[in-house]
């Protein structure tokens, strides 16, 4: 059983205000792994006095630098890879194979991918005789949440590191431990003293004063939509900048002219990876009603071949759900699906028969789903795809808009000129055409109740710039 008894706040280890501690739980085995100390708003309030001192030193220097730590801080993580990824296995239940290659190997990915972006970046330059200078926000507060716990804090360290901001992150309570990884990684490199600060904590305690704090000049949360309008309430009282990635019912429309096979099994392995806990999980299949029965066939025989176990299992594409409540969760809205009179075509919720112990929920398919049904229109976070028929190309883009969110979705044609003018109709933040591979360099965010702002890229980065106009400079 592991234990940790410290918060990271100016470049040392230090024991946390309070006397509360949360106990992390692997889902594939219900038991506990690790006992954590949680800090409190005192916590905050150092760690955000840490930052405050250690921005002006931080955003002065030179871009070279900055681009070095970040090397600098992948490759130590790429030593490590294996542990991060077994790690978060152990935490939140993803198949340690799967883990390590997105868990742990995307943020590797998304540091090495800021330092070209950092290097090239136009920092200053000339309109009409005005200086522009982009220069760092100030401190930031960093809010994660446990379905890609790496991968999620790093979107927002790695630009931040490189527009000079320091920050202050709070990591998910249901799986912080890969996050001592992190500090551990960023103390030995030697980063300055305070740039970057680590208060594991509850939501509603380091969370909300994060957001609330009077010296935090920027909150990024990527969690759910109602934390997202909480922070957001909190963030107002003092104007602070905030960006929000939050939740998703992504569609994938098959037009009748698409590769089917090809299509479904793209669309099948997208939306059950990680159980369905994902944000940009294609979560909504929208087909063509005479391809429907063929289709239905097609989702039901892929479903039932991925192996379910143990994240430490061999071949296991299906890990639990993260904790008893997301499962209580999930399995009502596959109730609510059989209520509302959508077709179950294979799973359910009743706990899978060969699965006596782990938070696992049963991969569900639902056909002949309408839009005004709630497995429509709400996120899940679970193994569950809605299979949506539909009579016309307009029809389709209808359905695929009429949701609250607008985070991801994907189009399948066997005309890309028609694939790419139905991508254009989507109203969200990315639009994947025929079956295109999951960009680590194209900026990503949300539409609508998806989110404010956009993480990775250029725009990632400008999200920490502020703009200043020196007017008249050569005068
Ligand atoms: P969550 O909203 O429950 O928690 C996210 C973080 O917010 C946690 O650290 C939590 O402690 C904190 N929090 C909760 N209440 C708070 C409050 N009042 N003030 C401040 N902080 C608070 O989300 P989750 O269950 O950890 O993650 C799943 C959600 O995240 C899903 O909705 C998913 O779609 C979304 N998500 C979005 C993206 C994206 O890029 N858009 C990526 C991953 C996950």
């Amino acid at each position: 059983m592991q234990e940790h008894r410290h918060i990271y706040i100016n470049g040392q280890w230090v024991e946390p205000s309070g006397t509360d501690t949360v106990q992390v739980i692997n889902p594939c085995s219900e038991e506990p792994i690790a006992t954590v100390a949680m800090g409190n708003e005192m916590d905050v309030d150092r760690a955000v006095r840490a930052a405050r001192q250690a921005f002006p030193a931080w955003a002065s220097t030179p871009v070279s630098e900055r681009a070095a730590i970040i090397s600098k801080i992948a490759r130590a993580m790429q030593a490590r890879q294996n542990e991060l990824g077994d790690t978060i296995s152990r935490e939140m239940g993803m198949p340690s194979a799967w883990s390590r290659m997105i868990q742990a190997g995307l943020p590797i990915a998304v540091l090495d991918s800021f330092v070209p972006i950092l290097t090239n970046y136009e920092f200053e330059y000339s309109m009409n005789g005005t200086r522009i200078v982009k220069e760092p926000i100030g401190v930031c507060g960093f809010i994660a949440p446990w379905n890609y716990p790496m991968h999620q804090i790093i979107g927002k360290v790695a630009p931040a590191l490189a527009a000079g901001c320091t920050m202050v992150v709070k990591p998910s309570q249901l799986a912080p431990l890969n996050s001592y990884i992190l500090a551990e990684i960023i103390d030995e490199i030697g980063l300055p003293p305070g740039v970057f600060n680590l208060v594991v904590g509850a939501g509603s305690k380091v969370g909300h004063a994060l957001a609330s704090h009077r010296d935090v000049d920027m909150v990024s949360l990527t969690g759910s939509t109602r934390s997202g309008t909480l922070i957001a309430q909190a963030a107002a009282e003092t104007i602070k900048r905030i960006t929000l990635e939050l939740g998703g019912k992504s569609p994938n429309i098959i037009l009748e002219d698409a590769d089917i096979t090809t299509a479904v099994l793209k669309g099948v392995y997208n939306s059950f990876l990680n159980s369905g806990q994902t944000c940009i999980a294609l979560s909504r299949m929208i087909v063509p009603r005479e391809k429907q029965k063929e289709i239905v066939d097609l989702a039901k025989a892929t479903v039932e071949s991925l192996k379910m176990g143990d994240a430490f299992e061999d071949g296991v594409y299906l890990g639990p759900m993260v904790d008893d409540n997301q499962r209580q969760s999930v399995r009502e809205y596959i109730r609510s699906g059989i209520r509302e009179g959508a077709t179950l075509v294979t799973g359910g919720p009743e706990q899978p028969e060969n699965m006596k112990k782990g938070y696992f929920v049963k991969p569900t398919v639902f056909a002949d789903v309408r839009p005004d049904m709630t497995i429509a229109r709400e996120e899940i976070f679970g193994p569950v795809l809605s299979i949506m028929p539909y009579d016309t190309e307009e029809e389709a883009i209808h359905i695929a808009n009429d949701t609250v969110y607008g985070l991801s979705g994907s189009v399948w044609s066997g005309d890309v000129e028609r694939a790419r003018r139905v991508a254009r109709q989507i109203r969200s933040g990315q639009v994947f055409i025929n079956g295109a591979d999951f960009d680590i360099h194209a900026p990503a965010g949300g539409y609508k109740q998806s989110g404010i702002g956009r993480e990775r890229s250029k725009y990632g980065l400008e999200e920490y710039l502020e703009i200043k106009a020196l007017i008249g400079y050569n005068r």
